[in-house]
């Protein structure tokens, strides 16, 4: 059978390479007699595919030495809890930046935990811009800045790190991560879960700076406090084993493709292309500002919402799967992350030019 064009949001298509990988090394993990699957999480063999794993995400991204790596569970979703339950350190407020759906879910999520300022929104705007820097109100007494470097449902992307006015900056970096190059010393912690960009569902990556490291109340869970994680290599309790071990899959193959400087130039050319394609036409049209549009994920609407069923009967016909927008916006929604080749963008396109043509 052929492999589609999968424009899902998540989890979304993986590099062929790694599921060729994984597929050679079910049975017999290099020799070892098993599959990565049934090895004990302490044995020599995980042990050095979890140490390579972390060693290749530090590297590809120049995580700088004062940070820890984290590799949790319980998603991004986690986190939204999770981060104020470890950083606020006795402070009853943190900011947050609203421009998208997931910012308001994890606005909603921190709210049980203190105060929510909300510094800036765009949701007067339907979460269709950014609002000016100039304009966000920090408050300096706050624990922590929170925003979301790419809205996966609006298709909104930063493509500037704002001013955090002295406060610890935390992103939600689940859609864009490793898609282009982020300074990480900016940051006092970037998260992301692995199922959009990274790898499969399972796995959720936290870099915190060692200074937010170790301000959790004794009150919190051992599994949701970053010291005890760190202290235990994230093996408090038995991590997901396999799906570290095809995040690290996926490392690989993002190095052997030139990492992320190389990877974020072809991602701006597939993005490029896709929504010049849409602008140039007049049945399609992306309602997001020119300056933050997603390279990730590209919402589109249909002047005539009649013919969306039949856009999306035509393309699952054509080998473009799951083009759907979220059910909360509708219209379109194209995700091209990393793993999507160029090809399945020009496919995309020509598919588009064609059904404007005939319709
Ligand atoms: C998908 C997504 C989430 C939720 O991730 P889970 O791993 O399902 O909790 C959060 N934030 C962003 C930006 C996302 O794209």
């Amino acid at each position: 059978m052929a492999r589609i064009y999968n424009f899902s949001a998540g989890p979304s298509m993986l590099p062929e390479a790694v599921l060729v990988k994984a597929q050679q090394e079910m049975l017999d993990w290099r020799g070892s007699g098993m599959s990565v699957m049934e090895m004990s999480h302490r044995g020599k063999h995980f042990m050095a595919i979890a140490e390579t794993m972390k060693n290749d995400l530090i590297e590809l991204m120049a995580i700088p030495a004062n940070y820890k790596v984290l590799f949790l569970q319980g998603g991004a979703s986690a986190q939204f809890a999770m981060i104020p339950q470890n950083i606020l350190n006795g402070k009853t407020t943190a900011c947050y930046v609203n421009t998208g759906a997931w910012s308001t879910s994890a606005i909603k999520e921190a709210g049980k935990y203190c105060e929510v300022k909300t510094v800036a929104s765009s949701e007067e705007g339907k979460f269709t811009g950014i609002p000016a820097f100039e304009k966000w109100r920090i408050d300096p007494a706050a624990a922590y800045l929170h925003y979301t470097s790419n809205e996966t449902i609006h298709g909104v992307e930063f493509n500037q790190v704002p001013e955090a006015g002295g406060l610890p900056l935390v992103c939600d970096m689940s859609s864009n991560i490793l898609s282009r190059s982020v300074d990480v010393g900016r940051y006092g912690i970037i998260y992301a879960g692995t199922q959009k960009n990274m790898g499969p569902s399972g796995v959720t990556v936290v870099i915190v700076r060692e200074d937010l490291v170790g301000l959790a109340p004794k009150s919190v869970p051992s599994v949701f406090n970053y010291q005890q994680q760190a202290n235990s290599d994230s093996m408090l309790n038995t991590p997901a084993t396999y799906n570290w071990y095809l995040l690290g899959l996926v490392l690989q193959w993002l190095k052997a493709e030139g990492g992320v400087a190389a990877i974020e130039q072809r991602n701006i050319q597939k993005a490029d292309k896709l929504y010049q394609a849409i602008d140039q036409s007049s049945l399609y049209s992306n309602p997001v500002d020119k300056d933050c549009r997603s390279r990730m994920n590209i919402p589109f609407v249909l002047a005539d919402a009649a013919l969306d069923k039949e856009f999306l009967k035509q393309a699952e016909l054509n080998g473009l799967s799951t083009l759907a927008g979220h059910r909360s916006v509708g219209g379109m929604r194209a995700s091209i992350y990393n793993a999507m080749p160029e090809a399945g963008v020009d496919a995309l396109i020509e598919f588009m030019a064609e059904f404007e043509r005939s319709h």
